[in-house]
């Protein structure tokens, strides 16, 4: 055996470590508690890919060439400055800033994607049919993800693209920018085969990147309030789907192995989001969401009733049975803490308490059990809304913490509502419902709510940790 084969078998069982640890480190990711070691082993994983990557063959062999020469000072560099801006960043943000930078990282996978095929494009012609076909998709799927992650980030930060923009003749548009860049995929395959021009091979990966770039912006600007985690997950298994056509495209099985971990995993999210959302994947590619923020009708317009800190107290005293629906304000507020010792006082005082927790509370997949996982409240007493809803008709207080679209009931009753159809938690049932939140903000859908001005609601204004603290202080004067 030759230095040669030796380097071959060497690179195939890191390749093998490094797979095994992104699929051992997604397992870990499932649950709260093994999510940190998850994330750790993953990244080891990654990093064991990204160094076996420099010392195979193909690289080595660029060091002696001469516009390369100096790839491995270029990787490090790049290794290090990834690093360091990865690192300041994820520690900087914010609880509430994380679904936007998770929504940029998709954006970066696809890029990066999208970079090393138009790389692989100029720096080596001699691929055959079918890598150059996977080539194609790899620029078509990259750029998608791309911009549809840089507009989503923009209406997540709501730095840009607030309004949900509706292009006059979206799904024709759209329609015709992805068939377009097919096309562009076929003409560059056709090159490759010789059948055409090498020109016209040239025309097809500009014609693809353009289309596709082109697509991602006008596929999500349309796209907003509720069925925007739907498309953070689908642009979020974009991002590995480039990855693990590039991975075909350069013959490298770790990119394949960790590109479909993250496709189909994202995959399985988006149609989990879905199903959460009562919704059709294609329905929300090819429809444009609450186009406008509806306001209640002229005339329907009631003033919410509001009540006093001390006031809620004598009810909650009272209640045997209270369930929180915590949403994003209550990340922003970061209650979670408050809200665990509120929990504790209640039961102390034998009430029996739960939390129902809706699939896209908060800002990303998962948000509202994260915040209160950190609070140490007990999985068991996390329920989903289809555990909870059956319930709330005999529940006595139901305190809806920063939350607002979750529990708006115009998803059920207002077919005119861009949220008609979403499932919710159905609060507004519950005997009395105490609505904490800062003031006359509207939630991510804009879209205004009628469960505040019913007859069994009170508002309780105010920053939620504020307004939960001093819930607990009424217990603990008592
Ligand atoms: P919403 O965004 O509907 O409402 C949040 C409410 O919290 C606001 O009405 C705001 O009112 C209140 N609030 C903000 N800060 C505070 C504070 N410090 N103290 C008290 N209240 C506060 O949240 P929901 O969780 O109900 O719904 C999530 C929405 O986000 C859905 O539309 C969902 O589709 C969307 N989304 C979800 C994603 C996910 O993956 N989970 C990803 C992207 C979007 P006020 O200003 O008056 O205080």
């Amino acid at each position: 055996m030759n230095w040669a084969d030796i380097s071959v078998v060497l690179t195939t069982i890191l390749y093998m470590i490094s797979a095994v640890l992104f699929i051992r480190g997604i397992k870990l990711l499932g649950k709260a508690d093994t999510a940190r070691k998850g994330n750790l082993m993953s990244s080891v994983g990654m990093l064991i890919a990204v160094v076996t990557v420099l010392l195979e063959k193909k690289v080595t062999d660029t060091l002696t060439a001469e516009p390369m020469k100096n790839a491995y000072l270029w990787a490090l560099a790049a290794i290090v400055l990834g690093g360091i801006i990865g690192a300041v960043w994820s520690k900087k943000v914010e609880m509430t800033g994380m679904p936007q930078l998770v929504a940029l990282f998709n954006g970066f996978g696809g890029l990066s994607s999208l970079l090393v095929a138009l790389t692989q494009y100029m720096t080596d012609p001699d691929v055959n049919t079918f890598s150059a076909v996977a080539l194609g998709l790899t620029i078509a799927i990259g750029a998608i993800a791309f911009t549809g992650s840089v507009v989503a980030w923009g209406k997540l930060s709501g730095k840009m693209f607030k309004k949900n923009i509706s292009i006059p003749g979206k799904n024709f548009i759209n329609a015709l920018l992805a068939i377009v860049g097919l096309g562009g995929v076929v003409m560059y395959a056709l090159s490759i085969a010789g059948i055409v021009s090498a020109q016209i091979g040239d025309i097809g990966i500009i014609i693809v990147t353009a289309a596709y770039l082109i697509l991602g912006l006008t596929m999500v600007i349309a796209i907003g309030g509720g069925d925007m985690p739907v498309i953070i997950s689908l642009l979020n298994a974009f991002s590995g789907l480039a990855a693990a056509f590039a991975g075909l495209a350069m013959s490298n099985s770790v990119l394949v192995v960790s590109g479909c971990l993250v496709g189909t995993s994202g995959l399985i999210l988006t149609l989990i989001m879905c199903k959460a959302m009562n919704r059709k994947l294609g329905a929300l590619l090819f429809s444009s969401f609450g186009g406008s923020a509806k306001k209640g009708a002229a005339g329907e317009q009631k003033e919410p009733i509001s009540m006093s800190v001390e006031d809620a107290y004598l009810i909650l005293e009272a209640a045997s049975s209270v369930v929180f629906i915590p949403g994003y304000g209550m990340a922003v507020a970061q209650a979670q803490h408050a809200v665990k010792e509120l929990c504790d006082k209640l039961e102390e005082n034998g009430a029996e308490v739960n939390f129902a927790i809706h699939p896209v509370a908060g800002r990303m997949p998962g948000h509202m059990n994260v915040l209160l996982a950190e609070a140490n409240v007990p999985y068991e007493q996390l329920k989903t809304a289809d555990e909870m809803n059956p319930q709330m008709s005999n529940t006595d207080v139901a305190i809806v913490i920063g939350a607002n679209d979750v529990v708006n009931p115009s998803a059920i009753n207002d077919e005119s509502s861009p949220l008609y159809g979403m499932p919710i938690i159905n609060a507004f049932e519950a005997r009395t419902v105490f609505v904490l939140k800062r003031g006359k903000g509207t939630g991510f859908s804009g879209i205004e709510n009628p469960l505040f001005t019913n007859d069994n609601t009170v508002m309780i204004y105010g920053d939620a940790k504020q307004t939960v603290s001093s819930l607990v202080s009424e217990f603990d004067e008592a």
